[in-house]
């Protein structure tokens, strides 16, 4: 990418999903734009590396085909996505069920009716609410009453065993957190996309989503490898001192620097994740379906076969395994291989030694804290003041969809306020 033009009007700083999309609004009115980003690459928290013939997206996450915004912006044809299995494997002690949605997945779901996963009043409690959130509208859904997302799953009336066996698990995976404590509104907007929708990887890996949105901004409105240090109304200094002008700035970096560049702005907390990548020579899910641990035991949350879902994320021959882990473990990688592999074999056997280890990721910030009452404004403001705006998943949802809205409304207030 090129070197900066001087004084574009909107200079955006950061080039992940809120900040393209910001841009990609702002270019569709003609308004000329910087990108500033610090790192190497556009896409933020949504990159894929391609390493000897794998795609290793940086930490397990799926794009919900029924994100309205991501419909709005994207070409799903063109990303080539691939869908999983709706349904999940879970498993118990050294025991495996499988669960399927009855109504997309008849067959299979008939097979989960004699799980133990919960009872027959549960799963009919499952299909009422999957009933009701696709009757109802995503406005509606984050107008309801807000509560934690346990409360809101004990008020539906589940039982402590599906909870802990299926919801809990499942849920904790989405949201990054193991109390469940995100807001109600946030598990009734994700359960309705897994109702409306399907969970998908793009046939070049989830990095395809920024690649995409990229494609079409000009090569010299992107400067890389570039940190700001600071932000005003109408400029930012980069690292090296170096100031640029605009007729207004845009902050859409992660919430923790945000809060850094802006101070005022009320603090963001970090849910992490750690997500290890093994390779096989077999598939051991067998297909492209979620694996979840439903017995609590372990750090496994959760697993999957990325290759399985989309081929070309391994070459012929091989599996890519992804693993995911709740927050930041305290072990260093080799010792959490060891306590990973023992419980992976108490789920796979004995084979599961065959696994090669091929990379850890330990993502500190990967979504912003969602925690009940947090939505009680689902969108928050994104100007701070003439000329200083800033957007990203934590001024909307903690999500694809989150961060691709507020970078279109702040596009869209930036055009109010300056009539272009
Ligand atoms: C492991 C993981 C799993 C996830 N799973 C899902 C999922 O399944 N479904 C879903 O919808 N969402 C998921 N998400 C969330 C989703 O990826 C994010 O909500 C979204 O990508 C956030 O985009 P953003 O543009 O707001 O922020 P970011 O992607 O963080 O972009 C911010 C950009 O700003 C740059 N930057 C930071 N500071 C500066 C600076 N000082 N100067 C210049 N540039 C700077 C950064 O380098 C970055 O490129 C997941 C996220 C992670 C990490």
């Amino acid at each position: 990418m090129s070197a900066l033009k001087s004084d574009p009007d909107i200079v955006i700083v950061g080039g992940g999903l809120a900040g393209l999309a910001c841009a990609r609004h702002l270019q569709q009115h003609g308004i000329s734009f910087q990108i500033i980003e610090a790192s190497d690459g556009l896409g933020g928290r949504v990159r894929t590396d391609r390493v000897a013939g794998f795609l290793l997206d940086r930490g397990f996450q799926v794009l919900q085909t029924a994100y309205p915004e991501a419909q709005r912006v994207l070409d799903y044809t063109r990303l080539g996505l691939r869908t999983f299995f709706p349904g999940a494997v879970i498993h118990i002690d050294d025991q495996s069920y499988r669960v399927a949605d009855p109504l997309r997945m008849p067959l299979a779901a008939f097979e989960s009716l004699f799980s133990p996963i919960g009872t027959m009043s549960d799963k009919v409690r499952l299909l009422a609410l999957r009933q009701r959130l696709r009757r109802q509208s995503i406005d509606s859904i984050f107008k309801s009453e807000e509560r934690t997302t346990l409360d809101a799953l004990q008020r539906e009336g589940f039982s402590p065993t599906i909870v802990s066996t299926l919801l809990r698990p499942f849920l904790r995976g989405i949201f990054l957190e193991k109390g469940l404590k995100t807001s109600s509104r946030m598990f009734e907007f994700v359960f309705k996309m897994f109702a409306d929708g399907h969970g998908a990887l793009p046939a070049n890996g989830m990095g395809a989503i920024p690649d995409q949105l990229a494609s079409t901004l000009p090569a010299e409105s992107v400067r890389l490898n570039t940190r700001v240090i600071s932000v005003s109304p109408n400029s930012v200094t980069l690292e090296y001192g170096e100031h640029v002008q605009a007729r207004a700035v845009v902050v859409a970096t992660e919430g923790p620097e945000a809060c850094r560049l802006i101070p005022g702005l009320e603090p963001v907390i970090s849910c992490s994740t750690t997500c290890m990548y093994f390779v096989a020579d077999y598939d051991p899910l067998g297909s492209p379906i979620l694996a979840l641990n439903g017995d609590g035991s372990g750090v496994i949350n959760s697993l999957c076969v990325p290759s399985s879902v989309a081929p070309s994320y391994a070459p012929a021959g091989s599996s890519l395994i992804s693993v995911s882990i709740l927050g930041i473990p305290e072990e260093d990688n080799k010792k959490l291989e060891t306590s990973v592999r023992s419980q992976l074999k108490s789920w796979f056997g004995p084979k599961v030694d065959s696994w090669r280890i091929f990379r850890t990721c330990r993502i500190l910030h990967a979504l912003p804290s969602q925690a009940f009452p947090a939505l009680s404004q689902p969108q928050r403001p994104v100007k701070m003041e003439q000329g200083l705006y800033v957007c990203g998943d934590h001024r909307d949802t903690a999500s694809i969809h989150g961060a691709l809205v507020s970078g279109r409304r702040t596009a869209e207030t930036i055009l109010e306020d300056f009539a272009f």
